[in-house]
């Protein structure tokens, strides 16, 4: 849907002034028009055979050294001579778990010699994808050989004769074909049929053989070419996107960093009609919403509506314009905001009263959360395990395997350290090169706490948690006593954090980690530092070094150390261990120093690069660090870390979230989500309420305005980037539904985390609600079958499939680490405790037992939830409290308690939590029923594009076969449920001979959104 033209207008202006320029200096993340998680790695040639993508996927020359070649069109290339048999090979891992192939790169053919390979990649000459000269040698012959499909190929000829050709090939498995194309324009094509990529490749193993320049069929290379700027995608690029690439290489940058992502396989459908029960829609009647000057109002974003025929509509989606600064607000009065419904011609409008009062009070922490010790997860009431067990155990017996000196490798390593026997570098982004390195050993250390305070059930376990957490605190402790300090007595250092000097030898400050090239003068790192890489990343990040894989360029130094310090507080938490708490403090000195000497610009600058300055949660972890040492320098480093743009619009704290504007669109999502929880952490502990309101505000806003079904809310086709919000608020189907993925995982694991912080100052069944949504549809939906692999993205467009990485803890992303902290901690929301200790929350609807232990009584929760839609809790010990229960807003057709048998009068409105309040006695029990009933969920900007859900199951069909269009549902309008047949207990239900199961229990493809039609 198009928004009208102010408002597009003004968007363009604020992304012009905020994002773009922030995109427009780095380029390594939007390359060509494309985003970066599109690329899977990037070979330009010239002088080395390294990957420049940020996945170090680095290729060998085999039989061989590279030669490189001056040349007029690109300064330097790589030559391969068929003579000396040399050719290029890529890690096994490269294809893993790709849906679709695309690969590009230049080529100087020296010879018209027939079969020389371009590249050969597969499992062996019976499944593998090809591209080589033709038979007769006058063209190029791209080929697929499948073992169960035959043979597809495509011929061109029309290769320019002595002279660079770009030449890609794209298989594109969602419309079935194989297409090359030859400088930028669409050369051959031919037809897939039925055909899954990934059957190709030998994966997850990764034991595939990726060549450039020779068959998998021989064993010596035969490619006699000049070879530049080889790139391969996981996603079936356009057209337009490798006419992109060809004419940006020759410098004709017309479309560099374009921000739209093509549009060119997500249906479209009519503007103006009206669709699912919008069409059925009368009237919406205005409402009258209050605010005080300075402050957006917060406009709900749905209305009752009037349906025709006495249709029991839902709630009306209404889209609101949303501003990008508080102009409209500065003066007190009475102003009047029409809104839009999708497809429809009604105008629901909004009359806003701003008032000069004061802004209300913000809430106070009445709250607090049980220790993960405090709640175990049981078996269900039939005696079988859980999904929440199977998931838990998957992660604990891994990860009870682990080494912990591979998780310490690059620290040692960084401070040039002999490594212990046995000790094996993690890959992925942890690699000897990759500028994240030491982000996976962040996350094992909040794992191996959780581990450790989870693990009551077996001693063993228990114990080795114990042990890894004892190890791995010894010897970070160890190396951070040596930063700042003389190698020997006598010998010179650098104490001071902000004197640190470039290495020795080296003029500049550099973030070259390759074994040559590394510093491991730690010696002159000033006191206090810990990291597995050197400080240069952090003050070449003042000093406005963008993200990039070049050495002048850094990833996000302070996101890595985020992870570090939490862990250490996690740590220190479980176990009290006070060398943890050391290091954490130490260098929580060590950042105060340097940042408190720089300029708030610089600081903005700083918070505002992309991915160079993202910081995780650092301003969470110093909050904490002070909640936990009480000292003010930490909570004084915490604000240093304000993203002061997004939280107050300006320096001068003009708007921002904390007026309610969205300064977050179209920003990284994993990005900012963190900072936001740091925010409510400041407030936490400072009571200023600014901090609460950018939390709040931007907590109702993303879950509102950005959410797909499952609870993620990253996945950008405008700016084209898949880790990004969309562009504008509430357009999830115009500038969502990235062709490169959504909901990165991550993600997801920070919204809950902020939900969870929240619920501690505001007990609303919203927040809970949201966590459900996400735990169950998105966390518990995002591991593998029969492993701890787990998802990067999950995508949601039709027959996606979920792929799983890491099975074995070897080699870790963002969200292969955030998801061993998620399945350490899942039964960490169930309950919650007010801080006075009279009230006990129930939210969630999980077998589990607490031990309550300031009220000396336990409480069982015995439930095959959501496989029956009733849970029982059983009291052991005695005492007066209230046990507030949360009725989920889905249970709209009643929620039902019983006390000892009893029925209980209660007030159950659907989205509220309702007290029993009593003297408990041993052995009292509360049975609860609450009905489950489906109910779909629309796109907010495309209504006939829904989700189905069953209570607060999320509905998925498992798909045969990869689609370009939404499966289609049709429903009975008067009642949906009339059109489902199928059976609650099992979870398995079919529409219009459909199969649906819960998103949880669904492996390979899949589809979570119907183009729905009612009759
Ligand atoms: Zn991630």
């Amino acid at each position: 849907m198009k928004r009208d033209k102010l408002s597009i207008y003004l968007a363009l202006a604020f992304y012009l002034s905020s994002v773009l320029a922030v995109f427009a200096q780095s380029g390594n993340q939007i390359l060509d028009g494309i985003g970066e998680t599109g690329l899977i790695a990037r070979y330009v040639f010239e002088g080395n055979l390294k990957d420049w993508s940020r996945n170090n996927l680095h290729a060998e020359i085999k039989d061989g050294s590279p030669e490189f070649i001056e040349d007029t069109l690109f300064k330097k290339a790589l030559a391969l001579n068929a003579g000396n048999n040399t050719y290029i090979s890529l890690p096994g891992q490269t294809l893993n778990s790709i849906e679709s192939l695309s690969v590009t790169g230049w080529i100087f053919f020296k010879s018209d010699a027939d079969n020389q390979f371009v590249l050969d990649f597969g499992k062996d000459s019976s499944s593998h994808v090809s591209l080589k000269t033709t038979e007769d040698g006058t063209g190029i012959q791209s080929e697929i050989v499948s073992e169960t499909k035959g043979v597809f190929k495509t011929v061109s000829k029309s290769l320019k004769p002595n002279a660079w050709n770009h030449v890609a090939l794209v298989i594109d498995v969602s419309s079935e074909t194989l297409i090359t194309y030859i400088n930028g324009k669409h050369a051959a094509e031919t037809k897939l049929d039925d055909f899954e990529l990934e059957k190709i490749f030998n994966t997850p193993n990764g034991k595939n053989e990726l060549y450039i320049g020779k068959s998998l069929a021989s064993n010596i290379g035969n490619l006699d070419a000049s070879l530049y700027d080889f790139r391969l995608y996981r996603i079936p690029l356009s057209n337009s996107q490798i006419d992109n690439i060809f004419h940006n290489s020759l410098g004709q940058e017309n479309q560099v960093n374009e921000r739209h992502e093509e549009n060119n396989d997500l249906q479209e459908f009519a503007e103006d009609e009206p669709q699912l029960y919008n069409q059925y829609l009368t009237r919406v009647p205005d409402i009258e919403v209050e605010t005080v000057v300075g402050f957006l109002p917060r406009l709900p974003r749905t209305l009752d509506g009037i349906y025709i025929n006495g249709i029991n509509g839902p709630k009306v989606r209404v889209i609101w314009p949303a501003p990008i600064d508080n102009n409209v607000v500065l003066q007190p009065g009475k102003y009047t905001v029409s809104g839009t419904i999708v497809g429809s011609k009604i105008v629901p409008k909004a009359i806003v009263t701003v008032k000069t009062d004061s802004p209300s009070i913000t809430p106070s922490k009445l709250l607090e959360t049980f220790n993960l010790d405090a709640v175990s997860l049981d078996l269900d009431s039939h005696g079988h395990q859980s999904k929440f067990i199977e998931n838990r155990d998957k992660f604990i017996k891994t990860l009870a395997e682990t080494n912990p000196d591979d998780f310490l490798y690059m620290f040692r390593n960084a401070f040039g350290q002999k490594q212990p026997k046995g000790a094996k570098p993690l890959g992925v982004w942890d690699t000897q090169e990759t500028k994240l390195r030491g982000h996976a050993t962040g996350h094992y250390l909040t794992a191996i706490a959780q581990a450790y305070a989870s693990t009551g059930y077996d001693e063993l376990l228990h114990i080795n948690f114990g042990n890894k957490m004892e190890h791995m605190v010894n010897t970070l402790h160890k190396l951070y006593q040596m930063s700042g300090h003389p190698r020997e007595a006598g010998d010179n250092c650098v104490s001071d954090p902000s004197a640190v000097p470039p290495g020795p030898d080296k003029a500049n400050y550099d973030s070259d980690l390759s074994e040559d090239g590394i510093r491991t003068d730690y010696w002159n790192w000033g006191k206090g530092f810990i990291s597995a890489y050197p400080p240069d990343q952090f003050v070449m990040l003042e000093q406005g070094a963008t993200y990039g894989g070049q050495k002048n360029q850094v990833w996000a130094p302070y996101y890595t150390l985020h992870k570090i310090l939490a862990g250490l507080m996690d740590i220190y938490e479980a176990s009290g261990n006070k060398k943890a708490l050391e290091i954490a403090k130490g260098m929580g000195d060590w950042v105060h120093v340097r940042l408190s000497l720089l300029p708030t610009k610089t600081l903005i600058h700083m918070w505002n690069s992309y991915i160079a300055g993202e910081f995780g949660g650092m301003n969470e972890a110093m909050a904490r660090l002070f909640r936990i040492t009480n000292d003010s320098k930490y909570l004084e480093t915490a604000k240093l870390f304000d993203n002061i743009n997004v939280f107050f619009g300006d320096a001068n704290h003009n708007h921002g979230l904390a007026k309610n504007v969205d300064t977050f669109r179209g920003l990284h999502a994993n990005q900012h989500i963190p900072q936001i929880i740091g925010a409510l952490e400041i407030y936490r502990d400072s009571n200023a309420s600014e901090y609460y309101r950018i939390a709040d505000n931007f907590w109702y806003k993303t879950v509102n305005d950005y959410m797909y079904s499952i609870g993620g809310v990253a996945g950008a086709r405008n700016p084209a980037n898949a880790e990004c919000f969309i562009s504008q608020p509430a357009t999830l189907y115009e500038n969502g539904f990235s062709a490169s993925g959504q909901n990165e995982t991550c993600a997801t694991y920070n919204m809950l985390k902020l939900t969870r912080g929240l619920f501690l100052f505001e007990q609303s069944t919203d927040l809970m609600d949201y966590y459900e949504r996400g735990l169950y549809n998105h966390i518990l939906a995002s591991v593998a079958e029969d492993s701890p692999a787990n998802t990067y993205h999950v995508p949601l467009r039709p027959g996606s499939v979920k792929h799983f990485g890491n099975p074995d803890m070897k080699g870790f992303t963002c969200c292969n680490g955030t998801s061993l902290e998620s399945n350490t901690m899942l039964q960490n929301s169930i309950y919650f405790k007010s801080s006075d200790n009279k009230t006990l929350y129930v939210n969630l609807f999980i077998p589990s037992t607490l031990k309550w232990t300031e009220k000396k009584v336990s409480i069982t929760q015995t439930t095959t939830f959501p496989n029956e839609d009733y849970t029982k809790l059983t009291v052991k010990g005695k005492g007066k409290f209230n046990i507030n229960v949360r009725v989920p807003t889905w249970a709209s057709k009643g929620f039902f308690v019983t006390i000892n048998g009893k029925k209980e009068k209660v007030n159950a409105k659907p989205g509220s939590y309702i007290k029993l309040s009593r003297k408990w006695k041993n052995g009292d029990t509360i049975e609860l029923r609450m009905p489950f009933q489906f109910h779909l969920e629309p796109v907010m900007d495309q209504q006939n594009i829904a989700s189905l859900f069953y209570g607060p199951i999320l509905l998925a069909s498992q798909e045969p076969e990869p689609r370009k269009e939404w499966r289609k549902l049709t429903f009975d309008v008067s009642d949906i449920s009339k059109s489902i047949e199928g059976n609650p207990r099992t979870f398995k239900f079919t529409i219009n001979g459909v199969v649906l199961k819960p998103f949880y229990d669904i492996y390979g493809r899949h589809s979570t959104y119907f183009d729905v039609t009612f009759k």
